[in-house]
């Protein structure tokens, strides 16, 4: 009986070249920067606190829940700093809803996933830094796929941020 040798990929340390870059968000910038930006864009800088005491505090992306910021501005802040990054394409529940696998589209069609895992007294989730991977482990469809690319600081950070708000309830 004769076996066919497993192909073996790679392993992929570097993205691929030529990837696009996700839009640029508050979750990217330091304080300065935002502020930086707002300026830049002809909006008043001290803005730039209350969308971060809005995104990291209250955990809300929503402008309608942002009723501090002035009506006519609202949305132009939001855009600035509050881009749209992800989408959740599929969602699996287990343990009585108290997991949750979410699948995530990301702007350029990569998808990632998170899995939320909500106990007694605290929530964890599990949360990816790149879009595919490079490791080439050979069980792995993930690792078939090879390396799409690194997620940016701010897709990596904002599914915690939505995982924390979902982990209140
Ligand atoms: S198991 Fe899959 S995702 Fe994990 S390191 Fe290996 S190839 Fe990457």
């Amino acid at each position: 009986m004769s076996h066919e040798p497993i192909k073996t990929l790679p392993l992929v340390f570097d993205e691929p070249r030529g990837r696009k870059k996700p839009p640029r968000h508050l979750a990217d910038l330091d304080e300065a920067g935002r502020k930086d930006l707002l300026t830049e864009m002809g909006l008043p800088g001290f803005r730039a606190k209350q969308l971060s005491t809005h995104y990291f505090g209250r955990l809300v992306h929503d402008p309608e829940e942002m009723t501090d910021l002035p009506g006519a501005q609202r949305a132009e802040l939001v855009n600035a700093l509050l881009p749209d990054l992800m989408n959740p394409i599929r969602q699996q529940e287990a343990d009585r809803g108290k997991t949750v696998k979410t699948l995530w589209k990301l702007f350029d069609g990569s998808l990632v996933e998170s899995v939320l895992m909500r106990y007694k007294d605290r929530a964890t989730i599990c949360i990816s830094s790149q879009a595919g991977c490079g490791m080439a482990c050979p069980f792995c469809a993930t690792g078939q796929g090879g390396l799409q690319r690194n997620m940016s600081t701010a897709e990596i950070v904002h599914r915690v941020v939505v995982g924390a708000r979902d982990g209140q309830r």
